[in-house]
């Protein structure tokens, strides 16, 4: 059974570790270094991308985490989660840094402010059967990719579901809705790779 770490410097960390543990995964909480070096994969949840890039840093996991994904642990970002993955933000905020590892540049906030957050169906590339609840909350979207980056999903004109080897990114938050097949997805994503590390 692969061990899934959450981050859990802020954001909606419980949601992920049920999400996780309902797509048949381990999950633990991943605060340092030590717990990050003990997980087959790791999810960076929604929150607020420039509180988790702070903590990130004074919590001495950032170099960690950009080594291990450039080693291709499998990593998974929801909303805030999905800017820490980006390769560049368009409006970052002074100081605000992220893990990369995807050939993406995104834009904080793209769909407005918290009240004008909504939900709606999304078609995501691999996963079968209806589309998946997309629950946006002050999120972002994917201004452009770069080659090495697959789109998955859009919504209304804009990225706002992207994979790249083993990085998945989504705009929306899957873990508010009780529908884990995208958890799923992830979660073998890990398998794999860990499978294919141990051969
Ligand atoms: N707007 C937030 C940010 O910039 C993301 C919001 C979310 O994760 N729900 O980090």
């Amino acid at each position: 059974t692969p061990v899934i770490g959450v981050l859990a410097l802020q954001g909606d960390v419980r949601e992920h570790l049920v999400a996780l543990a309902a797509a048949d995964a381990v999950a633990r909480p991943v605060r340092r270094p030590e717990e990050l070096a003990e997980v087959d994969g790791l999810v960076i949840p929604g929150g607020e991308s420039t509180t988790i890039s702070k903590l990130a840093r004074l919590f001495g996991v950032m170099e960690p985490l950009r080594a291990r994904v450039r080693d291709g642990m499998p990593v998974y970002g929801t909303c805030a989660g999905m800017i820490m993955l980006a390769d560049k933000i368009l409006d970052p905020r002074s100081g605000q840094e992220t893990v990369g590892g995807i050939d993406m540049i995104v834009r904080r906030n793209a769909f407005g402010r918290q009240n004008e957050s909504f939900e709606a169906a999304v078609d995501v590339k691999g996963i079968e059967g209806d589309p998946v609840e997309g629950v946006f909350i002050r999120a972002p979207w994917v201004e452009s990719v770069g080659a090495g980056a697959e789109v998955l999903a859009e919504h209304g004109g804009h990225i706002v579901a992207v994979r790249q080897n083993n990085a998945l990114a989504t705009s929306f938050h899957p873990e508010l809705t009780g529908d884990h097949r995208v958890h799923r997805l992830f979660v073998d994503m890990v398998r794999t790779w860990t499978t294919a590390r141990s051969l």
